[in-house]
């Protein structure tokens, strides 16, 4: 398979393209279910946090909520299932979510429990230490409710985070809601979001195996491709992936961009944005969002994978998980004023 690049797609294979894979947008909001947080940047580069140190925060943030963001920002229909605590830590995600388009009226507010929080600082080789409060939080205290269902009947793509399978009171909302959205010819798209070298117990492998089957849309980045497929290689994985009825599988390749597969055809590459890299947390969140928001509202692989490595990029250029999605035109002058890296 020959790789080329996204912008030298025809005319002709443009229309090919826009055949689509996703819900369109109007059956319904694409939901993402999971932890909602509060992330606090320590600006000095280091290990830990056993000295007092210079922070800054809270940022709103937890993966599924910079995916929703990101979707509803770019003009997507775009909502979220999950909890916060009656605190300023909720109020910022909650504002922040509804500014910019997303749906959170399924976001319950629990009257005991904090909002879910996770301090992070990078080391001098890029890597990162996070102290979280997740599973003692509101972020892992959400159930099915009244108004889950009245938004997961009106759903028209289920998106979930690999990460939310480690929180146990996902998995019943999530497999509900996928049953839900299907039954109305929605569609579902998963990332990974899971570390080839942590080992997850017996139910979580079976629960993500199950929801592989079901994608329609895949979006892991480097290793998590191999590990979703269970097979080692990057054309074996691809084609495997399609064998068990994944449509399109989209790589993301951290600085080198992205590359989207096709069963029928050949895949298309995207090269990256020259940014200054200042905080990459949140960069695949938010090509997700982005890709998944294009997609659904009909723009072809070629100007989705475009849009994503931007709003990637972009926010790997700004301090703090979500700060850096952009809307549909902060894209657009991204991507004119940005050089490409090859
Ligand atoms: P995360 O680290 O948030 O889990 P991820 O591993 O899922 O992210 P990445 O491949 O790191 O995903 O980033 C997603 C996309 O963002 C990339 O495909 C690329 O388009 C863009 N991106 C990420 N890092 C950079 C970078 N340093 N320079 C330019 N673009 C980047
Ligand atoms: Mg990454």
């Amino acid at each position: 398979m020959t790789p080329r690049r996204a912008l030298e797609t025809t005319n002709e294979e443009t229309h090919i393209l826009a055949k689509n894979t996703l819900a369109p947008d109007e059956l319904g909001p694409t939901v993402c279910v999971g932890e909602i947080l509060v992330e606090i940047v320590a600006t000095t580069i280091g290990d830990g946090f056993l000295e007092a140190q210079p922070l800054v925060g809270p940022y709103p943030s937890g993966a599924p909520a910079i995916f929703t963001d990101q979707c509803g920002k770019f003009g997507g229909n775009a909502a979220i299932i999950g909890a916060v605590g009656n605190d300023d830590f909720g109020r910022v995600n909650l504002d922040r979510l509804t500014q910019d388009g997303c749906d959170v009226s399924a976001v319950a507010i629990d009257p005991e429990l904090p909002t879910g929080s996770a301090f992070v600082r990078y080391r001098e080789d890029g890597s990162r230490d996070f102290l979280y409060n997740i599973a003692t939080s509101a972020a892992a205290r959400f159930s099915w409710s009244e108004e889950v269902y009245s938004l997961s009947a009106r759903a028209g793509h289920l998106h979930v985070m690999g990460s939310a399978l480690s929180i146990p009171s996902a998995w019943p909302v999530i497999e509900k809601t996928l049953e839900l959205v299907k039954s109305r010819g929605g569609t579902l798209s998963l990332d990974p979001n899971l570390r080839k070298e942590l080992k997850y117990d017996a139910k979580t492998e079976d629960r993500f195996a199950r929801l592989v089957d079901a994608a329609d849309l895949l979006l892991p980045s480097g290793e998590e491709l191999e590990l979703a497929a269970g097979v080692d290689g990057e054309d074996n994985a691809v084609k495997r992936l399609f064998e068990r009825g994944v449509k399109e599988i989209v790589l993301k390749r951290g600085s080198a961009g992205a590359t989207c597969f096709r069963p029928d055809g050949d895949p298309i590459n995207d090269p990256s944005f020259e940014i200054k890299i200042l905080d990459p947390t949140g960069a695949g969140d938010c090509f997700g969002g982005a890709y998944v928001a294009c997609r659904r509202i009909g723009l072809t692989i070629s100007e989705a994978l475009t849009y994503s490595c931007a709003a990637g990029a972009r926010n790997v250029s700004v301090r703090g998980p979500m700060e850096g999605a952009g809307t549909r035109s902060e894209l657009d002058t991204f991507i004119k004023t940005t050089r490409r890296l090859n």
